[in-house]
């Protein structure tokens, strides 16, 4: 189990720094996010450190997004949102901020304006083939 002394979550992960804890395992962690979206605004990590998606083994990500499951049905049982987004930022492109995978349950309400939702705009079929062809071909093994 990789550990970063530096990083603030293997810091939460280890009491370091405290947190509201809602839920740990033996492989995973979840605490509440302290700049909620909406009020339920939680977080889960695995306790490997790793930045992102792509360097996160996949058993340390598997067991991370059940608890994120777990963690989310909790929220529904206790806040009843009208929905939930569960989401994860890879790179500072896509907003990510804490360099240490982890995965947001938000609870979300029907107008709450939260900007993560994009809408419906046709694209172009023959590009959006071209792109398909792209990605499959670079598809790792
Ligand atoms: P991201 O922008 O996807 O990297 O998300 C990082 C999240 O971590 C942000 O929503 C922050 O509000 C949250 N965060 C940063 N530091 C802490 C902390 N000490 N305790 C709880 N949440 C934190
Ligand atoms: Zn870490």
């Amino acid at each position: 189990m990789a550990i970063d002394k530096d990083c603030i979550f293997c810091k939460i992960v280890r009491g370091e720094i405290p947190s509201f804890k809602v839920l740990e395992d033996d492989r995973t962690f979840a605490f509440m996010d302290i700049n909620p979206i909406n009020p339920g605004h939680a977080l889960i990590v695995p306790k490997h450190h790793a930045p992102n998606i792509f360097e996160t083994p996949d058993d340390w990500l598997a067991v991370s997004m059940v608890t994120a499951r777990r963690v989310a049905r909790g929220v529904e049982a206790a806040l009843k949102p009208h929905g939930m987004n569960i989401v994860q930022a890879n790179g500072p492109g896509a907003a990510q901020s804490v360099f240490h995978l982890h995965i947001h349950v938000v609870p979300r309400a029907k107008d709450d304006g939260i900007k993560m939702n994009w809408g419906i705009r046709p694209g172009k079929m023959d590009e959006i083939k071209a792109i398909a062809e792209k990605i499959k071909a670079a598809l790792p093994a």
